[in-house]
């Protein structure tokens, strides 16, 4: 039987990238109905809201969505649909691979590592308070009365909530994940010393969860401050396996993960819950390139490729990534981010030729 699955195009290369990302996961020998939803401008324009019902209840039908990249207009009070969308279906969970590919140019080589990232808490909660308004001035004054806090009048308040039940869930799911992937060791990072009360508790839940001798098995697990694990990154990548990070530098070390092994072009990412599961590219909407036909749609692709394995399609998710692997390799069509001249659609029917079916 066919698995139901909802295809989030998206705004700005997220078209792009969606059809080529279909043209490749429908010649890897899955059997997949597609049913479309819209979020992002489209959405917008055709529904009146960045993420409409219809989108939210079309993931719940088939539990399972591929997503484009979706714009998130910048000071005009619109809320991310990214934050909205993972927060409405408790995808508490986001999973991003970094792995040296080969036939790539970078730095360092032998990098093979994974984010996982908290996507529910923290300053992306979005608990803010606007300056000027009244309820920040309200804010103040309860700050002054409930312990002597002063906040300047001109200020913008985000507030960093941490909980301990929202970061057991994310430690137990990366010792998990640790374990059914054969991976050595799970490195939290924090800034514990100066966020005592937030990421405190989220590195102190971690370590009273690392000693479950069922849940840890012989998984190795160390803790570093975020700002030195940012310095060992750039200096020795090779010595990271799972990365376990709250969410704000979840999202900021997943992007410099990208980076160390090529780009944004070939980052994939899932954002998994107890009941639903998002892939999606870690890149944004790319403004700058959209329209002209020369995204690199392998990150796309690869995040239908952990799309398949979670759907259990463990033969047709392997062949998708070999495929790339051998395209990449080869070298010879690679969209300009790579330093080549192909298309989006190039690349995506030189996959499928080498996926060989
Ligand atoms: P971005 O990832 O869109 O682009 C950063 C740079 O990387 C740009 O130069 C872009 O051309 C390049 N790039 C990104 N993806 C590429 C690809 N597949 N192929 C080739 N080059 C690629 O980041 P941004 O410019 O900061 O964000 C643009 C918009 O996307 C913003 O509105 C942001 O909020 C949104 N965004 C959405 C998501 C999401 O939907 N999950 C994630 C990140 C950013």
């Amino acid at each position: 039987m066919a698995h139901r699955v909802t295809i989030i195009p998206g705004d700005g290369i997220g078209p792009e990238v969606a059809t080529a990302a279909r043209l490749v996961l429908d010649a890897a020998g899955a059997e997949i109905e597609w049913v479309e939803r819209q979020a992002g401008s489209v959405a917008l324009e055709q529904e009146r809201s960045l993420l409409p019902d219809a989108t939210l209840d079309g993931i719940r039908d088939t539990r399972v969505a591929l997503k484009g990249p979706v714009t998130t207009p910048v000071g005009t009070g619109f809320r991310s649909v990214n934050v909205a969308l993972r927060q409405e279906l408790d995808l508490f969970a986001a999973v991003r691979p970094a792995r040296t590919t080969p036939g790539v140019p970078t730095r360092h080589g032998g990098i093979d590592l994974v984010v996982i990232r908290e996507n529910t808490e923290d300053l992306y909660k979005g608990i803010e308070f606007a300056r000027g308004a009244p309820e920040t001035s309200a804010l103040r004054d309860e700050l002054r009365e409930l312990a002597g806090f002063e906040v300047r009048e001109d200020a913008g308040v985000t507030v960093k909530p941490i909980s301990v039940d929202g970061t057991r869930r994310i430690v137990r799911f990366a010792f998990e994940y640790a374990r059914a992937n054969a991976r050595g060791k799970v490195t939290v990072g924090h800034k514990a010393s100066i966020m005592r009360y937030s990421d405190g508790l989220f590195l102190q839940t971690a370590r009273i969860e690392s000693e479950d001798p069922l849940l840890r098995g012989d998984t190795g697990f160390e803790e570093i401050q975020i700002d030195h694990l940012s310095m060992r990154l750039a200096r020795h990548p090779q010595d990271f396996d799972v990365l376990l990070l709250p969410n704000l530098y979840g999202d900021i070390l997943s992007d410099l993960c990208a980076g160390l092994v090529g780009g944004l072009g070939l980052a994939a990412g899932a954002n998994i819950g107890w009941e639903y599961a998002v892939f999606e590219p870690v890149h944004g909407s790319a403004p700058d390139i959209a329209g002209k036909g020369v995204a690199n749609p392998i990150a796309m692709i690869l995040s239908g490729a952990m799309m398949l394995r979670h759907l259990g399609e463990k033969g047709s998710a392997s062949a998708v990534e070999a495929a790339v692997d051998t395209v990449l390799e080869r070298g010879d069509v690679r969209t300009p981010d790579l330093g080549g001249s192909s298309s989006t659609m190039d690349v995506a029917e030189a996959i499928v030729g080498a996926l060989g079916r």
